[in-house]
């Protein structure tokens, strides 16, 4: 058993007591080994702890009794927030223990929506620091930097540059919440070591003018930087931070997607990285098509898809549908003729008059240019329509009902983030469709009832994918992030929605089943690693069984001194 040095080196899946170097108040300080009010008499003995903390010795679920009914009397969202992530900040066990098992209810809190509003007031909810701050000021220092990080075991990175946080645009060093509640996520859904997990951003500035002008804004006061300048700090961090931790995971997170696909394109044959927003929302959206289909009864390959939005939310799911289709027998060229791409200009083609971005081209059409959805829907008569494009309202009552015209059953997914940005609701979606619609959504909503039934849509949430993702590339040491894993990502999650999930019409799985889930994404993720031999660790007998047991568990252990 690997003796503990203090600060959080903190394996406990496989052991049973846990030999701890820190003592007295700093062991309360540090939140991976502080318990609290539950350290036992023998603990606080051992441990100088006595007077340091009350007398009741706490058992686990009073502590859980209490968090939780100091979480119920916070009556907003943001107060809710900042209670949750206080708690984080306190006692990592009881976070994960509560996190867990209010997963579906405190999701929308850690992340989005709410998330979202806790970045926009960063700098004036802020507490207490976690993870690491890159400014270009210190370009050149980076490496000195990132030696500061405590920890010599990394597993996940999630860094942003804080440009396009959700869908709520440029937050410049505040978009730190983003990676902190993604790794929150990780952990709380994968098991991955909360002490492994690093949450960075690379501060290059912001253009947000009323950032800039915010007295408590905390990150550094400049313009974005641009072309060269900023690819160089970038590339300075990310080479960095790989230095230092070779084997760990980089997830690049709500980037630009003018950035996004060079920085991708950049890092993904030379270290272990993915997009969230490309890959990611592909993986996810791929997996509740396919778990559409089950209900339409119609096949991959004979769908039209138009998408509302061309950025990289679109090319991810564009692209992970592709090679769905691909697998179903088409050729890649034959694939993309079934998809219609609608930007801020109308439907991307080859002959509008514009420059296209690079990442549209491959799905530029040369049809005739129409500016409208409701043109391209009566023209196409698509089967599915996606919507990434921030637009709220955009799927409209016309718009529905001309595509359900010629669709028995609509595939509608409206994924824009936050809730607010949604392209349709649920039950807009029911009742232009007269209940005839398979719907899923981007952010959280309530369950409907149309025509006497409830129906409970699903969330086609990322985390349904990249924490399994993330273990599965974990746990076997693989040195690269393939396309062909997300694709096996989608198809084992589609084939964990069950016949009860599709009946009240959701194409996702419960949630409460999320460490399952993960669980079985990690093992087809490590059997592909396997099958490309990109994998540093030898295959053990029982996949499930090995990747289970590497799983982060949110319980207290007896501890040892040192
Ligand atoms: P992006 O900024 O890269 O792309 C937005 C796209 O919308 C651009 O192509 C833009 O031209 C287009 N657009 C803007 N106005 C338009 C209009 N009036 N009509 C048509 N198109 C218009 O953003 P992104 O990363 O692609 O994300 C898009 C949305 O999808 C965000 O709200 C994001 O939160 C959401 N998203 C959801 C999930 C999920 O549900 N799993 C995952 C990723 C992103």
């Amino acid at each position: 058993m690997p003796k503990q040095k203090g600060y959080s080196k903190t394996i406990r899946s496989q052991q049973k007591v846990l030999h701890v170097s820190k003592k007295g108040i700093d062991l309360v300080r540090d939140p991976m080994l502080n318990k609290g009010t539950a350290f036992s008499e023998k603990e606080r003995e051992e441990f100088n702890l006595y007077g340091l903390v009350p007398p009741h010795v706490s058992t686990f679920e009073e502590q859980i009794k209490r968090v939780t009914e100091n979480y119920r009397r916070k009556d907003t969202d943001i107060g809710k927030y900042i209670f949750l992530e206080a708690l984080h900040d306190r006692n990592e066990i009881l976070y994960y223990a509560l996190l867990l098992r209010n997963l579906e209810g405190m999701t929308p809190i850690i992340y989005t929506p709410t998330v979202g509003l806790a970045c926009q007031q960063y700098g004036h909810i802020f507490r207490r620091t976690r993870g690491m701050y890159m400014p270009a000021s210190a370009k050149g220092n980076f490496r000195k930097i990132i030696n500061n990080w405590p920890e010599d075991k990394v597993d996940v990175i999630v860094v942003t540059d804080g440009s396009r946080i959700l869908g709520l645009g440029d937050l410049g060093t505040s978009g730190i919440g983003i990676p902190i509640g993604k790794l929150a996520l990780y952990v709380a859904c994968a098991g991955i070591y909360p002490s492994r997990t690093l949450p960075v951003v690379i501060d290059v500035g912001t253009n947000n003018e009323k950032l800039l002008k915010d007295h408590l804004y905390l990150g550094e006061r400049h313009p974005r930087l641009t072309g060269e300048e900023y690819y160089d700090i970038i590339d300075e961090c990310v080479v960095a931070a790989h230095e230092r931790w070779p084997k760990a995971l980089i997830q690049f997170e709500d980037f630009t997607n003018d950035h996004a696909f060079p920085l991708l394109n950049k890092y993904r044959k030379k270290l272990l990285c993915f997009n969230d927003d490309i890959q990611g929302t592909g993986g996810v959206a791929l997996a509740g098509i396919l778990a559409a289909m089950r209900i339409t009864k119609g096949k991959l390959n004979e769908q039209k898809i138009i998408f509302l939005g061309a950025g990289s939310a679109a090319v991810g799911i564009a692209d992970m549908i592709v090679a769905g289709m691909v697998e179903e027998g088409l050729s890649k060229q034959e694939a993309r003729k079934r998809f219609w791409f609608i930007d801020s200009k109308g439907l991307v083609t080859y002959t509008r008059g514009d420059k296209l971005a690079e990442h549209k081209i491959a799905y530029a059409r040369n049809d005739k240019f129409q500016k409208t959805l409701l043109e391209v829907v009566k023209t196409v008569k698509p089967t599915i329509l996606m919507g990434v494009s921030k637009q709220p309202g955009a799927f409209n009552e016309k718009v529905i009902r001309e595509m359900k015209k010629h669709v028995d059953i609509p595939i509608i997914f409206a994924l824009s983030n936050p809730t607010s940005k949604s392209e349709c609701t649920p039950i807009q979606a029911y009742e232009w469709t007269d209940g005839n619609v398979v719907y899923a959504s981007g952010s959280p909503f309530d369950p409907i009832k149309y025509k006497g039934k409830t129906y409970t849509t699903g969330q086609g949430n990322n985390m349904y994918i990249f924490p399994g993702v993330g273990l599965g590339a974990t746990v076997c040491k693989a040195t690269k992030i393939t396309d062909s894993m997300f694709y096996t990502a989608a198809k084992t999650l589609a084939n964990l929605v069950s016949k009860e999930d599709l009946k009240k019409g959701r194409v996702y799985p419960d949630l409460k089943d999320i460490r399952e889930i993960s669980s079985h994404i990690a093992v087809s993720v490590c059997e592909v690693a396997y099958s490309e031999g990109i994998a540093w660790e030898k295959r053990p007998d029982n996949l499930l069984e090995f990747v289970k047991s590497k799983m982060f568990q949110p319980v207290y252990l007896p501890y040892k001194a040192v």
